[in-house]
């Protein structure tokens, strides 16, 4: 006989950014009660007013809709989230620790024992920040330890995969969800709170709350390790004159290999794979399996020596020496569609360059407000026209639309010198040199 599961559940969600903001809105659009809670107040005030203080396509008109259907709320206040939710998820950052790969729980551990101290009747809290395996089991007895007698909390880990840029269409439309669980109830507590997404027929993986925890690390890992194999590639075209363009094709026509995340460029960064890669590493470290992950340090490796090599093509581009040279760097953000510049590449390698002593102009689409707050030594422009003006080289590090779209002869006009670096081989190369540029993409031979 199980413990009595609430069928139409009133749910909170803890920390309101990226992944808890579209959670929260998303639930509520599913036709749940939905109270957000973050300890940001101006966040807080901006999604209770309707505005979505990042940029997420689609998502604002959805924040709008369901603050319009009287089903979802946001607040700064602890006992009023511990009072109004049945399943609680947890959402907040889990960044890397300054000074260490390992991942920092000051947050996760904060919202836990918030809620915990709080919540005094039957309720499930579940984790979906994304954590170092072990991270549930210990909140659980942390869970145990402050929670007021008869409150009877279980921990759960439901971790999230969602796609900034398409955060929406992925948590209304997963690929599959995934329960982490220690009892029947706390499955059918968490099937209760997804049964809209259940009934389309989204398969459900439920595991023991490590393998949860787990299946996360273990699916940016693989990521990551796919985009780095195509950019180890690169390195090789580079030193033989091969392109890795042709190589990429030809791999992602093999069914067991797949065309996804095989796109050859500067590769990847975001407030995800990076920091949960090294996280990773420093996990199974810390359990004495350092040499099953190892790998994953050459697969960063290989990702940040594709900054440095961008660095060097543009010095090439501009004839031996960066100090000087106008570089007009197209892109922030750490992918199109998103105004996040968490590990951004196309910032890492823009301050580079500035290090050598280039003057860049940086543009980007939605991103200037996070660039110039993290960069505040880079020079920035206000369109992609004004970064190009009078420049000795164009990169091309970020591959937004309105850069794949760009007129080469009008660009052309505006540049002091013709010479593009396309480092995510979003451009068509041969219209740019119809039309007098000389064109550069990591991984190709200079004339292809
Ligand atoms: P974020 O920094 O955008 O949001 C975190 C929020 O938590 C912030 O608004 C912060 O103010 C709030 N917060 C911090 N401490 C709090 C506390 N004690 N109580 C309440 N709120 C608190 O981060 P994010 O990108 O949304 O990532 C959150 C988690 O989700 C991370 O573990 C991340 O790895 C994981 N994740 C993110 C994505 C993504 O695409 N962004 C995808 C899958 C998983």
């Amino acid at each position: 006989e199980l413990p009595p599961v609430v069928e139409h559940p009133r749910l909170t969600v803890v920390g309101t950014g990226y992944l808890g903001a579209t959670h929260a809105v998303c639930m509520a659009i599913l036709g749940y009660e939905v109270l957000g809670l973050d300890v940001d107040e101006k966040k807080v005030r901006q999604l209770n007013s309707g505005v979505v203080p990042f940029f997420e396509p689609g998502l604002p008109e959805k924040l709008q809709e369901a603050l319009g259907s009287g089903r979802l709320r946001f607040t700064t206040d602890y006992d009023d989230a511990a009072a109004f939710g049945d399943v609680h998820f947890i959402c907040v950052g889990t960044p890397q620790t300054s000074g260490s790969a390992a991942a920092d729980m000051t947050y996760v551990d904060s919202a836990f024992s918030e809620l915990a101290r709080r919540i005094t009747s039957r309720s499930l809290l579940v984790g979906k920040s994304t954590v170092p395996t072990g991270t549930a089991a210990r909140l659980t007895e942390t869970v145990r330890s402050l929670s007021p007698a008869g409150a009877a909390l279980e921990v759960a880990w439901n971790p999230e995969f969602l796609r900034e840029g398409f955060a929406v269409k992925d948590t209304l439309h997963p690929d599959r969800l995934v329960f982490g669980v220690e009892s029947d109830w706390a499955q059918a507590q968490l099937e209760a709170a997804f049964a809209p997404i259940i009934a389309e027929g989204t398969p459900v993986v439920v595991s023991d709350l490590a393998t949860s925890e787990l299946v996360k690390v273990a699916a940016n890992s693989f990521l990551a390790t796919k985009i780095s194999f195509i950019n180890a590639m690169a390195e090789v075209c580079e030193a033989t004159g091969a392109d890795v363009s042709l190589l990429a094709q030809a791999l992602s026509l093999d069914s067991r290999i797949g065309g996804r995340f095989l796109n050859p460029g500067l590769g990847f960064g975001g407030g995800c794979l990076p920091k949960d890669i090294r996280a990773f590493t420093h996990r199974a470290d810390e359990l004495g399996v350092g040499q099953a992950t190892a790998f994953l340090r050459e697969v960063d490796g290989i990702n940040d020596r594709r900054r440095t090599r961008a660095v060097d093509v543009l010095r090439e581009l501009v004839g031996g020496d960066l100090r000087g040279a106008r570089i007009a760097c197209l892109g922030a953000a750490f992918k199109p569609n998103s105004d996040d510049v968490r590990d951004a590449p196309a910032l890492h390698v823009a301050q580079l360059l500035h290090d050598e002593g280039a003057r860049v102009a940086v543009y980007d689409p939605e991103a200037m407000p996070n660039a110039r707050r993290k960069y505040p030594e880079l020079s920035y422009a206000d369109s992609a026209e004004e970064a190009v003006e009078r420049a000795d080289a164009v990169a091309l590090l970020t591959e937004w639309q309105e850069f794949r779209d760009a007129d080469p002869a009008a660009l052309g006009a505006l540049v002091t010198h013709r010479r593009l670096l396309d480092a995510r081989h979003a451009l068509d190369a041969d219209t740019y040199r119809a039309a007098g540029w000389e064109v550069r993409a990591l991984g190709r031979p200079k004339q292809s």
